[in-house]
């Protein structure tokens, strides 16, 4: 085991979350697994050795909303290269497909990226749109076959998504939650539902959700918020919480408001996901890349380890997928993220046009997806 490792991380501070505190470790890779991890593995016969003295060693960054079904859906971009330069080795696709074509993702997004490319499903036939939206008119829904899709897609479809957003659903939104818990119920997978400009109450979308049901966008300013308008947390989103339904970040370039963020975390609503909700129009806007998104928690107040855990093991859970990916492990594929903090001044932006600095940053040194790094 010990002689041949093809890459060997020595003296990194390993961050992960889903299986105890941080501790100085040795990563061994070979065949794109982990092969050990322990205190002064043998150096001589690896292959490569990457001294991460001062970085951590996190399990590989999952970010679970994004649009990536580039060339097919209008919301769609090419996120290859950046998630190697991200330390992203996994994304979930929020239903930039629909079951009409789904067939298309799998063969010009998942099985062409080098990132582990996977997706919730619109319950729209083809997906989320811009305009008009997907299910302004409810002809285009099809939860039955959504749920086929998942069902039939065990390695890349991960869950159903849908949007309550006003401009997607049209009066229509109460219709379309129901269908996409329907759709949830039969594929036996988490609903991912977006929130902001919706015109359902917030209350209701949440008691409507099952435990392990995701709330994204759950920072959005646009109404109905998690918080009333005189700043006070919804008391049914807390409870939603505490009963299992998630609550993603997914930023985007409308849904983060660091005034609102740390109003709803004083109130005890923490995220469980950090995500960026890249995607075609997002272009150069407030979210720029995951590690950015991860600094702006950072400068918010919680802790490295707690961000770490929301975009490794929680998102993995969250799909039902923490066998697999979210912890580093020996015998797992080797997909592991080295990250340094670094003292800098960062300047950071939200989507309400308020700019904050913080006196450090977060950066990805090295992506490595299934034992190969991208970047060093
Ligand atoms: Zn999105």
């Amino acid at each position: 085991m010990s002689d041949a490792f093809d890459l060997l991380l020595v003296n990194g501070t390993v961050i992960n979350p889903g299986a105890g505190p941080r501790e100085v470790l040795d990563v061994g890779i070979t065949d794109g697994r982990i092969a050990a991890m322990g205190k002064d593995l043998p150096r001589d016969s690896a292959k490569q050795v990457l001294d991460v003295d001062d970085c951590f060693v996190t399990p590989g960054l999952i970010d679970f909303h994004v649009h990536s079904y580039w060339g097919v859906n209008p919301y769609g971009t090419d996120l290859d290269a950046l998630c190697g330069t991200t330390g992203v080795t996994t994304t979930a696709d929020a239903g930039s497909a629909g079951p009409v074509n789904f067939t298309g993702f799998r063969h010009l997004v998942y099985q062409q990226a080098r990132t582990r490319m996977l997706a919730f499903v619109a319950v729209a036939q083809h997906g989320v749109l811009n305009a008009p939206g997907e299910l302004e008119n409810l002809g285009f829904a099809d939860p039955e076959n959504a749920a086929r899709t998942v069902r039939e897609n065990p390695d890349v479809a991960v869950g159903i998504k849908i949007r309550l957003h006003v401009k997607s659903v049209g009066q229509n939104g109460r219709e379309a939650l129901r269908m996409a818990v329907g759709a949830g119920e039969a594929s036996d997978s988490p609903v991912m539902v977006h929130v902001g400009d919706t015109r359902i109450p917030m209350e209701e979308i949440v008691e409507t959700l099952r435990p392990g049901d995701i709330v994204t966008h759950c920072y959005t300013p646009k109404q109905p918020a998690i918080v009333d308008p005189e700043g006070r947390l919804r008391p049914a989103v807390l409870e939603a919480q505490q009963r299992g339904v998630i609550f993603d970040v997914a930023h985007a370039n409308g849904h983060f408001d660091f005034d609102l963020v740390a109003r709803a975390m004083d109130q005890g609503l923490r995220p469980d996901i950090v995500s960026t909700d890249l995607h075609r129009m997002s272009g150069t806007g407030p979210v720029v890349d995951l590690p950015t998104t991860l600094t702006k928690f950072l400068m918010l107040g919680l802790e490295l380890d707690e961000i770490i855990a929301d975009c490794t093991v929680n998102a993995a859970r969250a799909i039902g997928w923490d066998d697999r990916l979210g912890v580093l492990e020996v015998g797992r594929e080797a997909d592991v993220t080295v990250l340094e903090v670094v003292d800098e001044e960062a300047s950071l932006e939200d989507s309400v046009g308020n700019r904050r600095t913080h006196g450090q940053r977060i950066v990805a040194r090295h992506t490595i997806r299934a034992g190969v790094p991208s970047h060093s």
